[in-house]
């Protein structure tokens, strides 16, 4: 763990789950393991976190969960999906209320397999996370241009649709309203 550069935070959110994956992550953060003394810390806030734990299946209720906690989360970020049933929908799949698994919502960065998902293999998916997310901080400042210069050749184009498509001007109106009151004699 001398590699691990970055302190990093994590959220966990679990889906519809049995919750045995749930307990190996909670695990993760007890002294047996103790993740912390990585600088690994479990935060509540999206807007703190650089990595999102997933555990559990895709249920139709989860989804503007998942969405809204990885769209809150800044960039550069990470999706690690913990454990068979986030990875693919696992034992819950052909349940008639499941989607899948969180890629079936959200770009997916790193799988950890397992039912349940062991405590070092949920440690080793972090780090592997660590280094995804170096790499994408790497390229975010080229993407964020991009989209820049992406948003303004749209307003751009908008622009000029809105100037070429923009109705022609008529004269004053010639005809006034029709009348249909009773004619005075
Ligand atoms: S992978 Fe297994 S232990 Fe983990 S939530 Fe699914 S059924 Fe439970």
């Amino acid at each position: 763990m001398s590699y691990v550069t970055k302190s990093p935070w994590v959220i966990h959110y679990d889906g519809s789950s049995c919750n045995g994956c749930d307990i190996e992550v909670l695990a993760c953060l007890t002294p047996m393991y103790d993740v912390e003394r990585f600088g690994i810390i479990n935060t509540g806030n999206p807007k703190h976190a650089d990595i999102f734990l997933v555990t559990g299946s895709v249920n139709e209720q989860n989804i503007p969960v998942i969405k809204q906690i990885y769209e809150q989360m800044p960039r550069p970020k990470v999706v690690v999906a913990i454990g068979i049933c986030a990875t693919s929908g696992g034992i819950f799949k052909e349940c008639y209320n499941i989607m899948g698994g969180v890629d079936t919502v959200i770009p997916v960065d790193v799988y950890v397999p397992g039912c349940a998902a062991r405590p070092e293999a949920i440690i080793d998916g972090v780090v592997k996370g660590l280094g995804v997310l170096a790499e994408k901080r790497a390229k975010l400042p080229a993407e964020i241009a991009e989209e820049k210069r992406q948003a303004s050749e749209d307003a751009f184009g908008a622009g000029a649709a809105a100037e070429t498509s923009a109705p022609e001007t008529s004269g004053p109106e010639t005809s006034g309203p029709e009348t249909s009151g009773k004619e005075e004699d």
